[in-house]
């Protein structure tokens, strides 16, 4: 039976509106993906329960931000409203205390450094590595990452020797979403140069492609993605825009269809690298549709799936593994097929 009636018959997918032609498609292009494993995530950031997954209910890797709600960009599709949920660590001595307790109270296995952005899209992290150097020689099992904005190679290096292990950035294809949703004048080649920069040093780097990201139309994915195929990143996460952080009427929800599109071009032009689906996508049937979409095109790993994902790796004979991690960054290890990170809800320019 064919994929797109196969689709039909899971009870998951009843009202699901699958488009045939691109369903075909990854079928004909799935034959070589069909024996990668996909891995699904379950973070545990939030409460966390599919019917055919469990959460496991921890809590050990949160996020901090150094500018607490703070962000001079303001960018159209979050307004700062990413840096809600952080802990707010605003003087160096906040954080050093806060992981500290955290360590102590819940086993914090690592943390997520972030912060709102300047003018020019950068955060000044550096009065702060003196103290992740510290927490990170006083307890070495942390996992660090950091959400790195534009930088340099000094920028990166600095990072790099404070003992950040993952670097996250989104990544930006288009001109025309740099100045209009971030308000920054800035050209695509310097977010080319911060992902050059990073790769020149020893950390993982987790590059974000947010899909829809302009006003919810597609328009510098590929470009983002031809950037990536230019360096050694190991691994990309590919989220979608979630319109509701915007003022309303401003961004449309992605069709599932343009967003499936860029799952198989991303496979395409990243053969070799590990192409995960973020937590951050559209919920409800929307999402149903759009991790289908993400195993049928032969993405590596799912966070948070949604139901019928399971099944469709069984339809599409694929073996999957369930990961209870707080993100797909593998706290404590570190080998190439983990080389990733996805935190939930983390993926932010700055
Ligand atoms: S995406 Fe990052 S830079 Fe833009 S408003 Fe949100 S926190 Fe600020």
């Amino acid at each position: 039976m064919s994929w797109i009636d196969t689709l039909e018959t899971i009870e998951e997918f009843e009202d699901a509106d699958f488009d045939a032609g691109l369903v075909a498609e990854m079928e004909r292009a799935g034959l070589a993906s069909r024996q990668r494993l996909v891995r699904f995530s379950t973070p545990t950031f939030k409460e966390y329960e599919s019917s055919e997954l469990q959460s496991c209910g921890k809590n050990s890797f949160p996020a901090f931000s150094i500018t607490a709600g703070g962000c001079a960009l303001m960018c159209d599709h979050c307004e700062a409203r990413i840096l809600e949920p952080m802990i707010p660590a605003v003087k160096p001595e906040h954080l050093d205390r806060k992981v500290r307790h955290l360590i102590e109270t819940e086993n914090l296995q690592g943390f997520l450094l972030s912060g709102g952005s300047n003018k020019r899209n950068e955060i000044r992290y550096s009065r702060f590595y003196p103290v992740v150097e510290k927490l990170k020689r006083d307890f070495p099992h942390l996992r660090i990452a950091i959400h790195t904005a534009l930088t340099d190679e000094a920028g990166a290096k600095e990072m790099e020797a404070a003992g950040v292990d993952v670097a996250m950035l989104d990544i930006i294809g288009a001109e025309e979403t740099i100045r209009d949703v971030y308000h920054l004048d800035r050209p695509v080649d310097d977010f080319e140069a911060t992902v050059a920069a990073l790769c020149s040093t020893s950390m993982q780097i987790s590059p974000h492609i947010v899909i829809g990201l302009h006003y919810g139309r597609i328009l510098g994915e590929e470009n983002a993605l031809d950037i990536l195929s230019r360096h050694d990143t190991k691994a990309l996460v590919l989220v979608v825009i979630m319109p509701f952080y915007a003022k309303p009427g401003t961004f449309a929800t992605p069709d599932t269809a343009e967003v499936g599109r860029i799952f198989l071009e991303a496979r395409r032009r990243l053969p070799d690298r590990q192409v995960l689906l973020g937590c951050a996508r559209p919920p409800g049937m929307h999402k149903r549709v759009t991790d289908a979409y993400a195993v049928m095109a032969g993405l590596d790993g799912i966070a948070f799936p949604a139901d019928g994902a399971v099944a469709v790796a069984g339809m599409t004979g694929r073996p999957f593994h369930q990961a209870h991690a707080c993100c797909s960054i593998k706290l404590g290890e570190n080998t190439a097929s983990n080389s990733i990170a996805t935190l939930a809800g983390s993926s932010c320019a700055a």
